[in-house]
C-alpha cells in the first residue's frame, strides 16, 4: 500500500538517550529542559524572536484568536485543512471567506477588500502547502484597514520569503508539529510572534493564566505539551535538513516523470524558499481527478484530496454565502500524491505512469 503519507521517525538511540535523561530528572511536563531546549533550538534555526511550543496546531490558531482580542468576522481561506475554519468558529467569531488566488491556491488579497465591513477584526490566511501568500498586499490591506493578521503557517515551517522566516509576517503565525507534517514532534504546534507584548499574552494564555502559583495574568487554557514530544522535536530538529533535501530530490523526481500536459501544479511565490511539504496536482477536470484517482487506488495507491471541501461549504456555517468558484474547483480537482522520505523511486515512476496513462485516454 503507498498512503499519501508516512511518518518519518528519527534515530531511536537518539529519542531513547533523551527518555533516559527524562527518567533520571523525573520532569515530564511543565516547561522542562526538553521544551526550553526546543524552544530555542526553533527560534535559532527558524529566525523567529518569540516562539511558544504548544500541544498542536490547532490550540495555536485559537490562542492566537484569544491573544489578538478578535471579534466579529474574520476574512479567512476557503483552502486550507478544517482547523482554520473550524478554530475561527470555536472562538465565536464569524468566518467571512475571501477565494484564493488560481495559481498560489492561497488567499487572493483581491478579494479580501470587498469583504471588509465595519464588525471586520482581522485576516487568517493560510500558506498553502508551504506556498507563501502574497504577505505584502495582504500587509498593506491589513494597515489600511486596521486589522490584525494572522498566519496559518501549519505547512509554512522552515520557508523563507525574501531570505527572512515566512513566520516574521503579520501579527502571530501558527504552526503544527502533528506526525503528517515534515518537522513532527508526534502531536504538537507552535505560535509564533515578534511583538512582545502579543508573546507575554501567549506565555500565559498557554499556561492558565498563571503569572504565580497564586495569581492570574488573565483567563487562560491548557496548550502546554510534554517534555516526550519535545524530546522527539531535538530528534527531528536534528534531521530535518536531510528530510527537506531528500523530499526536494523527490519533488525533482516527480517533475521529471510526471506528464506534461494535462495537470496544473499549484506555483510558489516567487520570492520564497521551498520545503517540500506536500505534492499537490490539479487535473484538468472533476472526471479526469475521479479517474486517475481510482486508477491509482486500483493499484492500492492513496492519494488525498488536500484540499477538500472548500471550507464555505462546511454543513456548521450559515447558508447561502457566496461561492468560492476558484477554491470549489480546486478542491474537485486536486489530488495530494505520495510524498515521503521512505518513497522509493520506483513508486514515484509507478505512481506517474498510471497518471499518464490516465490522463491521455
Ligand atoms: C495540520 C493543520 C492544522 C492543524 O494542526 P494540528 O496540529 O493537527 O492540530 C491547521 N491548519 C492546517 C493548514 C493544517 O494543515
Amino acid at each position: 500500500m503507498i498512503p499519501v503519507t508516512k511518518v518519518h521517525l528519527p534515530s531511536s538511540d537518539k529519542y531513547k538517550s533523551y527518555i533516559d535523561k527524562i527518567w533520571e530528572t523525573g520532569w515530564i511536563t511543565n516547561n522542562g529542559e526538553c521544551v526550553r531546549e526546543l524552544e530555542d533550538k526553533l527560534k535559532n534555526y527558524l529566525g523567529v524572536k518569540h516562539l511558544f511550543f504548544v500541544s498542536n496546531g490547532t490550540i495555536a490558531i485559537q490562542i492566537a484568536i484569544k491573544a489578538l482580542e478578535l471579534q466579529g468576522e474574520v476574512i479567512t481561506t476557503p483552502f486550507s485543512y478544517v482547523a482554520t475554519t473550524s478554530s475561527i468558529v470555536w472562538e465565536n467569531c464569524e468566518p467571512v471567506f475571501a477565494d484564493i488566488d488560481a495559481q498560489s491556491l492561497c488567499i487572493n488579497p483581491a478579494e479580501i477588500e470587498s469583504k471588509i465591513t465595519d464588525k471586520t477584526s482581522a485576516i487568517m490566511a493560510t500558506h498553502v502547502y508551504g506556498n507563501a501568500c502574497d504577505v505584502e498586499a495582504i500587509h498593506k490591506i491589513a494597515e489600511k484597514h486596521n486589522l490584525k493578521v494572522i498566519y496559518d503557517a501549519a505547512h509554512s515551517f522552515a520557508t523563507d520569503y525574501k531570505k527572512e522566516s515566512v513566520l516574521k509576517w503579520g501579527d502571530i503565525s501558527t504552526l503544527s508539529f502533528h506526525a503528517t507534517k515534515i518537522f513532527h514532534t508526534v502531536e504538537g504546534g507552535a505560535v509564533v510572534t515578534d511583538n512582545d507584548e502579543i508573546a507575554h499574552k501567549l506565555s500565559y494564555l498557554r499556561n492558565f493564566g498563571h503569572k504565580t502559583p497564586e495569581s492570574f495574568w488573565g483567563v487562560g487554557v491548557n496548550g502546554k505539551n510534554s517534555e516526550m514530544h519535545a524530546a522527539m522535536g531535538l530528534c527531528m530538529l536534528d534531521e530535518i535538513d536531510d528530510v527537506i533535501a531528500l523530499r526536494k530530490d523527490m519533488a525533482n523526481e516527480y517533475d521529471a516523470v510526471l506528464p506534461k500536459t494535462g495537470i496544473q501544479k499549484p506555483s510558489p511565490n516567487s520570492n520564497q524558499s521551498l520545503n517540500y511539504a506536500y505534492y499537490p496536482i490539479l487535473l484538468e477536470s472533476e472526471e479526469k481527478r475521479i479517474e486517475v484517482q481510482e486508477a491509482l487506488n486500483k493499484e492500492n495507491i492513496f492519494p488525498r484530496r488536500y484540499f477538500y471541501p472548500s471550507l464555505n461549504k462546511l454543513p456548521y456555517l450559515k447558508e447561502g454565502g457566496p461561492d468560492m468558484p476558484v477554491s470549489e474547483s480546486a478542491g474537485k480537482r486536486v489530488l495530494s500524491l505520495p510524498f515521503y522520505t521512505s518513497l522509493k523511486k520506483e513508486e514515484i515512476k509507478m505512481v506517474a505512469d498510471i497518471i499518464k496513462a490516465t490522463v491521455k485516454v
